[in-house]
Parts: C-alpha cells; structure tokens; sequence
C-alpha cells in the first residue's frame, strides 16, 4: 500500500536493527485517514471471506481494526490485556508473549462475544514473532471460530511471523512489508 509506505519512509524511526517506530501515525498518536484508507484495503482483500467479526489486542490494532470492520461492516472485538470488575468471567484466554514489553500477559475476550459460526478477521498492527497474531488465532479457535485470515498492518519480514503463520494455514496478507532495519535504514521488500 503506497500511501503507508510513504508514510512510513517519512516518519518511522528504526529504533535498532529489530524495532520501528511509528508513535506520530499509529502506535501513539493515529492518523485517522490513514486508518480509513488501511480498513478499506483489508475489507476489499478479505471481500470475499464472508467474515463476521474482526478481532485484535489492545491499544496499538484498535484503530486499523475498527476502520476494516466498519469498511466490512461488523464488529470488532479486542482482546484484553487485563481482566477488570467488568470483566472476569466466562472467557476465553491466552497467555502471548509481548514483543515490545518482552513479557508474558495473560489475554482475555469474554465467551459471550464469539460464537462457533463466526469467521473472523484478525486485524494488528505489527507481525515480527507472531505471537500475537498466533494467540488471537487460538481465542478465536476456543470459542470454534474459523480463521479466514490475518491483516497486518505492518510486517517485518526479516522476522519469522509469517512463516509460523503460513505453516498454521493461515492466509497473511501485510499492506507494508520492510525487509531491513539495518543502520537505522528502512528498506521494504519489493
Ligand atoms: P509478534 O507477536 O508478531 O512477535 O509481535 C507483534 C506485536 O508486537 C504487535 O502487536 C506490536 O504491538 C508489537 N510489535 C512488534 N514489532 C514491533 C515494532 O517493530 N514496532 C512496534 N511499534 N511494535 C511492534
């Protein structure tokens, strides 16, 4: 997608050789055209895929997320990072290993928003490890969902995301793939 890679050109920051950062468009502050045009290009690739519900982790997937489920007119549903009073009972739950906070968290949707006829849509808004994508998978799976794809926003190529995923058989589809972030340089593939 040409406009997020111009996007990303002009305001991302390799952090190091492993970590980007986009905190002025998506992880901190969001620009919502450029969330309005990422839900439109996953609703038109994933047209097709009679998809109920999107579902991604909380914050950073919320916004790409509920632009593609309004473009496909469903809902969204986000995993939680923390139970709270309002929620603590009757959920479906994955332990996911964080990339960027490197710890374990326990991931929690409650039951009563997932069904066995659901075809879900999982929406993020970064694929390095895929251990996100991977637990979202799981919770969906619980619950006896089906799969029909993962939208990233933002793959890193050079990590072995994709590959676990597509050895799992799920389709990926990536709107921005960078195959290096070597010498604090952002190179894509293709
Ligand atoms: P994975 O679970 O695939 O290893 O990592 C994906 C998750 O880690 C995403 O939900 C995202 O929040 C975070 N993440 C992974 N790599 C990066 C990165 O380079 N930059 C930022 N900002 N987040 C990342």
């Amino acid at each position: 997608m040409e406009l997020l890679k111009r996007k990303i050109e002009a305001e991302g920051i390799a952090l190091n050789d492993r970590v980007l950062k986009v905190d002025s468009f998506l992880n901190h502050q969001i620009d919502p055209q450029l969330m309005l045009a990422i839900g439109e290009a996953f609703a038109s690739q994933f047209a097709e895929s009679g998809i109920t519900k999107v579902l991604t982790i909380e914050s950073s997937g919320i916004a790409p997320a509920v632009m593609t489920a309004m473009k496909l007119d469903v809902r969204l549903l986000f995993a939680r990072k923390r139970k709270s009073l309002t929620l603590k009972d009757d959920l479906y739950t994955e332990k996911i290993y964080s990339f960027t906070k490197q710890e374990e968290s326990e991931v929690s949707v409650s039951r009563k928003h997932l069904s066995a006829d659901d075809r879900i849509l999982i929406v993020d808004d970064f694929l390095a490890n895929g251990d996100a994508a991977i637990g979202l998978a799981r919770i969906a799976e619980q619950a006896g969902a089906k799969v029909e794809g993962i939208g990233i926003v933002i793959e890193k190529a050079f990590q072995p995301g994709r590959q676990k995923l597509l050895e799992l058989g799920y389709r990926v589809e990536s709107l921005a793939r960078i195959a290096s972030l070597a010498e604090n340089k952002i190179a894509f593939v293709d």
